[in-house]
């Protein structure tokens, strides 16, 4: 933290700020310029937040971010959350979480659960408390709901998520649920964050409707320094001005994200669009600008739907909208096109020596390609300025995301990140070798034209 004295400030008022910071244990660092002082604070700032109100001071800067556990500390630092086989942030797959508004019976909910895991979906949602503006609209079925998306789950192998909203009822979620949401609502119900903060299970948190970047981080916070590190952040859309929308879905809150949270994140844009016709266009965006996963509204019947028909997609709309997430690559293939891929590497031959031999032979080729991989980097090098510090930072990430969404096979995304990472290291030395070489030869040349 920094303070920063006004021109005016006298010595006694620069003491009285010094004094006041070591009094709560923290050390102080004056820096006398001409014009004004700054002090700088190092240690747990929290405690001295009265310090702007202080005689003298003119402002009080924040260096470190108040929200310790969601920051990020090193730039493309990312966590990945894991929910059975299911696995969200830091380069999965992008994982599609789909279902009802809200469970409304076990028909509706068993057929909406095999459409969404037929069409690629990882994820069911389903509300089983509803948090409605109004107390005469649908408030959802309860305790009997839990345990139709458990049937649900046993039913498909979805994983299950439900908005919890009663702190009382995390116990029961935990045993019923995957996923346990926090909606919009209660986005700053502490008592209910601290609850949450205590299960056992993934916490899906969304943004309140009138909540900035830094509110929701604190929220995750909340959960996070409760003891539960599995928190995924869901933007939901924000209040506006606007009214042609239902909310104004806030994209630009995932790179923002992504810049100071290591948190997965997901987009939602039913919520965020409250319109059908809008919800695919901004699935799309919401994928394109690095969402870890999105949550969408589906259902059997939308014009009969007990809450949110009109942002629920019908089996068809959601169908077309994962060919086209398919399409563009942000979801790779349908669970039968996963099988079918492994079923293109067939590993089982005949006997032990035959397989050390494939084994060999993949070996022979996986040399071959790591060499032609550094010769077109060492291409690459040849090319630019070799006193230019080398490599792309950005590409390398997005590569290692690339390799570790994976193809399918029996290594797990952090397996084919090591390899990755191995392959990238070697070939940046090959590039700064050549570098070096030519740096030395100009030397040379330099030296012998003294
Ligand atoms: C929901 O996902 O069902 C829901 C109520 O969303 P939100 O909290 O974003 O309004
Ligand atoms: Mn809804």
């Amino acid at each position: 933290m920094i303070v920063v004295m006004r021109p005016s400030a006298t010595r006694q008022e620069i003491d009285g700020v010094r004094r006041s910071i070591e009094d709560h244990g923290l050390e102080a660092f004056l820096s006398v310029g001409e014009e004004r002082t700054v002090i700088g604070v190092v240690g747990d700032v929290e405690r001295i937040s009265h310090l702007g109100t202080l005689p003298g001071v003119d402002q009080v800067i924040r260096v470190s971010s108040p929200y310790k556990l969601a920051s990020i500390q090193e730039p493309g630092e990312r966590t990945r959350v894991r929910i059975g086989s299911v696995e969200i942030g830091h380069g999965s797959e992008l994982v599609i979480m789909a279902g009802p508004c809200a469970v409304e019976s076990r028909e509706q909910l068993l057929e909406t659960a095999r459409c969404v895991s037929r069409e690629g979906a990882r994820i069911l949602r389903g509300g089983a408390w509803k948090p409605r503006t109004s107390p005469y609209s649908f408030q959802g079925l309860g305790i009997p709901a839990l345990k139709l998306l458990a049937e649900a789950r046993d039913a498909t192998g979805l994983a299950i998520i439900s908005e919890v909203v009663d702190p009382h009822d995390v116990e029961v979620f935990d045993e019923h649920v995957d996923i346990l949401q926090v909606g919009a609502r209660n986005m700053q119900n502490f008592t209910l964050l601290k609850a949450v903060g205590q299960s056992r299970r993934a916490v899906l948190l969304k943004r309140g409707l009138s909540s900035t970047i830094e509110e929701w981080l604190l929220a995750a916070e909340y959960v996070l320094s409760a003891g539960n590190p599995n928190v995924i952040l869901c933007e939901r859309g924000i209040r506006t001005f606007e009214t042609a929308t239902r909310n104004t879905l806030d994209l630009s809150a995932v790179p923002v994200l992504r810049q100071k949270t290591h948190l997965p994140i997901v987009v939602d844009p039913s919520h965020g669009t409250g319109a059908r016709a809008l919800v695919g266009a901004m699935a799309l965006a919401g994928a394109a600008v690095g969402a870890d996963g999105l949550l969408i509204e589906v259902h059997p019947d939308p014009a009969n739907a007990r809450s949110d028909g009109d942002q629920s997609l019908s089996f068809d709309e959601f169908g077309a909208l994962m060919d086209e997430l398919r399409r563009l690559q942000f979801v790779r293939a349908t669970p039968e096109g996963r099988a079918q891929a492994s079923e293109e590497r067939p590993v089982v031959t005949s006997g032990l020596e035959d397989l050390r031999e494939r084994i060999d032979d993949t070996d022979a080729r996986l040399a071959d390609l790591v060499q032609e991989r550094a010769a077109l980097a060492l291409e690459v090098q040849r090319r630019r300025d070799p006193h230019v510090h080398g490599h792309d930072v950005k590409r390398e990430r997005d590569l290692l995301e690339r390799a570790a969404n994976g193809t399918p096979g029996p290594m797990t995304p952090v397996e084919l990140t090591m390899v990755f990472d191995a392959v990238l290291r070697a070939s940046r030395s090959v590039q700064r070798r050549h570098a070096q070489s030519v740096v030395l030869a100009e030397d040379g040349a330099a030296g012998s034209d003294r």
